[in-house]
């Protein structure tokens, strides 16, 4: 296996990792992003964005991506279009990423591998992506105001997404495969309160149906009918989502579903190891939050490189 060394490595090509090369990148370190394909993660996937600051209009993911990418390449950071298939913290000097034949080494490394959806995909679901399937209220609730959605989940946040498009859409339709509700009694009691929502429990999604875009989904009820819930837009909260960590094995803390516990600057339990976006344990999953958090990860692991006795800078190279 070949070796390269850098001082700073990014795992992951999304608006974490990208905005934290591009801040690492500026700030003169030699920056190595590694991720699989060109434009991929979870915003590469997303339709259309309207909350991303300062775009002025409606663009896809891709197009915003590209151009923090191209922001984060002219700063001089280099892209490595391959997966991390392992990571080894053990050497401060030189904490080791395995991606394709390389091994990367560097003495900061910040994971932004991101928190992709996990599981089967049900009929339907790929074919009607981005035309009608959401997964995210805050992403695309206002694009169906005034028309009936449907809610596919049974968790807290299916519950929550569910009351938060109460004020954006017609008619709400929360549709759980469950036969009843485990929720805590405020959300149940809000659930209830709401006049434009309406909760059908025992329904199991078998596909979503359409034409151009999603009319609908067919659901199993209890005793074996079919039933066919119609709806404009569909927020899928079925599978949750999974953060990208099984690379790292045990080699850093995690919560029970896997998501990097980090200090709020991102530092990780390993010193000079950062994380930042959807891979962190946190409450919100937005683009603007993950490159935000891209940010502050490059910056703490900026300021710790520059304690490091061991920097070009002490060494009197120019950064
Ligand atoms: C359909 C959809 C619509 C959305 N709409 C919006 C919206 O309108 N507004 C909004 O703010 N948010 C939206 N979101 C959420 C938003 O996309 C995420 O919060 C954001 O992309 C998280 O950024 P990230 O960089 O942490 O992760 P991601 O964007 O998921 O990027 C993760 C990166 O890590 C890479 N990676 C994974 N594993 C490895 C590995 N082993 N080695 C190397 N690289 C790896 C991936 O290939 C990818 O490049 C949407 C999400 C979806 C799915």
């Amino acid at each position: 296996m070949a070796e390269s060394a850098c001082e700073v490595i990014v795992i992951g090509g999304g608006p974490a990792g990208f905005t934290a090369a591009l801040y690492a990148a500026r700030a003169g370190l030699d920056t190595l992003v590694v991720s699989p394909g060109e434009l991929t993660g979870m915003m590469a996937r997303a339709p259309i964005v309207e909350n991303f600051p300062g775009q002025g209009e409606s663009l896809p993911g891709r197009e915003i991506l590209a151009k923090i990418r191209e922001q984060a390449r002219q700063a001089g950071a280099r892209h490595e279009q391959e997966a991390a298939s392992m990571a080894d913290f053990s050497n401060p000097e030189a904490f080791a990423v395995a991606a394709g034949r390389e091994l990367y080494t560097a003495p900061a490394v910040i994971i932004a591998t991101g928190a992709m959806g996990q599981g089967e995909k049900v009929a339907g679901e790929e074919r009607f992506e981005g035309r009608g399937i959401c997964r995210c209220v805050a992403c695309d609730g206002p694009l169906y105001k005034g028309q009936d959605v449907l809610v596919v989940g049974e968790d807290e946040q299916a519950a929550e997404e569910a009351l938060a498009l109460t004020g954006i859409a017609r008619q709400v339709t929360l549709a759980a495969p469950a036969r009843r509700l485990d929720l805590p009694g405020d959300l149940q009691e809000a659930l209830a309160g709401r006049p434009n929502l309406r909760v059908e429990t025992g329904l199991r999604l078998q596909e979503i149906v359409g034409e151009e875009c999603a009319t609908g989904a067919r659901f199993l009820a209890p005793g074996g009918k079919e039933r066919v819930l119609e709806a404009s837009g569909i927020f899928l909260y079925l599978r949750g989502s999974a953060p990208a960590t099984g690379f790292l094995g045990e080699a850093l803390e995690m919560e029970e579903g896997g998501y990097l516990v980090t200090d709020e600057l991102g530092q990780t339990s390993v010193t000079g190891v950062y994380a930042a976006g959807d891979v962190r344990k946190k409450q919100v999953r937005q683009m603007v939050v993950a490159c935000a958090e891209g940010c502050m990860a490059a910056l703490s692991a900026e300021r710790y490189l520059r304690r490091r006795p061991t920097m070009r800078w002490d060494r009197g190279e120019a950064a």
